[in-house]
């Protein structure tokens, strides 16, 4: 039995969002974070897992980063290298690769993180897939003006649905892709394409996997909505999705042919689609743990498997906990994710129906990223989400009228922007 414990960087997870650092704790790994540029990480207050806090400016110096990350390793070395943000994750691969530590690779990295590139990877292999058309820049958009309406313009290399916006029709297309393109320089810090494609009505799911040595096992499906834009916030996450069996056969199988067409043979994945009828279409799929965490709480609560402990293990080099022989996750339940809506804008006055809920028993987690004084700018200039409700109940049923009473029972107010 080693004695030594595994250690894993960690690169920008928020130390508010805790259920990697509790599935690390409990997987006896020791974790070197990376903090967010924008967060201010109290030394003594760090979770437990944590052994080091490393910062590292990945967007300002990349090459210093790397040889950063070069030097602790020759000095003490670590054995993997992971991220929970989607913009990180093509930096991570590149480390890996570097440092020769488990990873997926620069070129997958590349097809996970630029959609352009994850379409046509999809589409060669025979997935399903919209008809799109990549731009260069806004002044292509008459390029994809012979799609079928209604169409979704977005960043090649977007994240959490920034500037994601529907065009209904033809004549609306110019000024949704001049938008688009706005929206990519002030919030994404820079413009690198955008893609137009076919809108796929039906509800939303996501699909949460471990892929070990190209072994990829569906750890959970659950229910995402059914946003219809023109905008898509995030609204609701319940898991397990009311599906029929055939169903979800036909969402593991094109997940586990996405992961093969993608290069993605290790780590966990966070997939998106959408269904229309029978037929899952993928949205995206991410090379992360979704949600920064949340689908860490949603499998282990559904499934009871250790969702971030094997995702951690993987990055370390050593085989999944859940995926050896006669190993039996204990089915538990429900488990769902309310995500709050800013409901307005302005600067927030008061947020109502928060403190009633820290009692109640099914409620895990309240994660307020929002506080009364802060300033929510109308759509489609993004602020971010109020807070997370973390949930669980017995069937996916109850968590949906659980969702239903949130609607109602929690309402922030605002006076104008600007105003007091
Ligand atoms: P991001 O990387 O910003 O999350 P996504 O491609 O996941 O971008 O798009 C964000 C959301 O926009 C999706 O979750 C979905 O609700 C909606 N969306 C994106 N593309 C389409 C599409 N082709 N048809 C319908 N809805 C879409
Ligand atoms: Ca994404
Ligand atoms: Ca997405
Ligand atoms: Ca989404």
């Amino acid at each position: 039995v080693s004695t030594q414990q595994p250690r894993v960087v960690l690169v920008y997870q928020r130390t508010t969002l805790p259920w990697v650092f509790e599935s690390a704790e409990r997987a006896g790994i020791r974790l070197i974070l990376v903090p967010r540029p924008d967060e201010t990480v109290a030394a003594d207050r760090l979770p437990p897992a944590v052994a080091d806090v490393l910062a590292l400016d990945i967007d300002g110096d990349r090459a210093g980063a790397l040889a950063t990350l070069r030097q602790v390793h020759e000095a003490t070395p670590f054995q993997g290298i992971c991220t929970l943000y989607d913009p990180a994750v093509p930096f991570v691969a590149e480390a890996a690769e570097l440092l020769g530590l488990p990873g997926i690779g620069r070129d997958a990295a590349l097809g996970a993180q630029d959609k352009r590139v994850m379409r046509e990877r999809l589409a060669a292999a025979g997935l399903n897939v919209p008809r799109f058309v990549g731009l260069k820049d806004p002044s292509a958009w008459e390029e994809a003006a012979h799609l079928d309406f209604p169409v979704v313009v977005k960043p090649a290399h977007g994240f959490s649905s920034l500037g994601v916006t529907k065009a209904e029709r033809p004549d609306e297309l110019k000024a949704v892709v001049e938008e688009v393109w706005q929206i990519c320089r002030g919030k994404l810090g820079e413009a690198r394409g955008l893609i137009v494609e076919e809108y796929l009505d039906g509800p939303e799911f996501a699909v949460e996997s471990l892929a070990h040595r190209g072994e990829v096992t569906v750890c959970g499906i659950g229910y995402k909505g059914a946003p219809e834009g023109p905008y898509f916030e995030e609204s609701v996450y319940r898991a397990p999705a009311v599906l029929p069996e055939p169903v979800r056969d036909a969402i593991r199988h094109e997940v586990t042919a996405a992961h093969a067409a993608l290069g993605i043979a290790d780590g966990p994945t966070h997939t998106e689609l959408r269904l229309r009828g029978d037929r899952p279409y993928l949205l995206e799929l991410g090379a992360r743990i979704g949600g920064s965490g949340v689908s860490e709480y949603i499998v282990r609560n559904v499934t009871g498997r250790d969702f971030a402990a094997d995702a951690l293990r993987i990055a370390a080099g050593l085989p999944p906990r859940s995926f050896e022989a006669g190993h039996q996750p204990a089915a538990t339940g429900a488990a769902a994710n309310y995500i709050v809506p800013c409901g307005g804008s302005g600067r927030i006055t008061a947020i109502h129906g928060l403190d009633e809920l820290r009692a109640d028993p099914r409620v895990d987690h309240i994660v307020q990223m929002l506080f009364p004084g802060d300033v929510v700018r109308p759509y489609p200039d993004f602020t971010g989400y109020p807070a997370f409700i973390l949930s669980r109940h017995a069937t996916t049923a109850e968590a949906e009228e659980f969702h239903r009473a949130l609607e109602t029972a929690i309402r922030i107010e605002y006076a104008p922007e600007g105003g007091r």
